[in-house]
């Protein structure tokens, strides 16, 4: 599966909407977003709403699910988890790794990234690998460093042909969830840093084929502006996305 059409608008519900709250939001949000062409809205709602989601978007093509995290293995004794081959079954396209909250509430390693990324793209679905520093690395300078840290040994894992396949989300861990968004010039270095990485891997062509989402606190009244920055091909919205009028309206900018 290629990597959905630019820019991208993707909600993260994270442990937020049960089933029947999943269908409640779908119903106010496709009355008032209508199917546009120019780009793509995912949403990863929890596995556990990921049925009624997809029951809510049947006749809407132009809205696409994901999972937020899966296992690297296909099956098997691994009690709480969920394979990338199950999540395609179930008809997701998409599949979030690496989230700053898998990373640091749950101890998720790169080297599990790097595992979870290549399940997702053997599954035949779309990583959307979520990089970003913590504020005291910020604060030191080291965010290229952090980042590149995170990002090469996933790129080492992703072919050429495979990379046409990938999404990158630079998520600030200090913006997440926090109001504090990164401004519009520290997201476009960021996103200039990560395309150089990606360009440094797989050429410029491939590179600038990539999307890389911004995520960190985008609300209604930012999205417009970051979402104009040279680079950030689309957003990743957590608590803003909960919302669906507001959601639309990150849609829309
Ligand atoms: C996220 O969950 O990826 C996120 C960016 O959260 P928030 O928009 O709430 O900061």
């Amino acid at each position: 599966m290629s990597a959905p059409l630019r820019p991208v608008l993707a909600g993260n519900w994270k442990m937020n909407l049960g089933p029947a709250e999943a269908a409640r939001f779908f119903g106010e949000f496709l009355a008032v977003w209508q199917p546009r062409d120019d780009r793509s809205v995912v949403f990863f709602p929890p596995a556990v709403s990921f049925a009624a989601s997809r029951e809510a978007v049947r006749a809407r093509h132009d809205v696409r699910l994901g999972l937020q995290n899966v296992h690297w293995e296909a099956g098997g004794a691994f009690t709480g988890e969920t394979s990338a081959g199950m999540a395609a079954e179930a008809g997701a396209e998409l599949v979030l790794v690496g989230h700053s909250e898998r990373r640091w509430v749950f101890g998720e390693t790169t080297d599990e990234t790097v595992k979870k990324v290549r399940a997702v793209l053997d599954a035949g679905l779309v990583p959307v690998l979520c990089v970003g520093e913590k504020i005291e690395e910020r604060r030191a300078g080291r965010q290229d460093e952090v980042v590149r840290a995170q990002l090469a040994p996933v790129l080492q894992a992703v072919s050429l042909d495979e990379a046409r396949s990938l999404v990158v989300a630079y998520e600030p861990v200090w913006a997440i969830g926090t109001g504090v968004n990164a401004t519009p010039q520290d997201a476009g270095a960021m996103h200039a840093f990560v395309r150089a990485e990606l360009a440094a891997r797989y050429g410029h062509e491939t590179a600038a084929a990539i999307p890389i989402l911004y995520g960190g606190s985008v609300k209604p009244d930012n999205a417009a502006a970051l979402l104009s920055v040279e680079g950030v091909d689309g957003v990743l919205v957590g608590g803003a996305s909960l919302d669906p009028h507001g959601f639309a309206k990150i849609c829309a900018a």
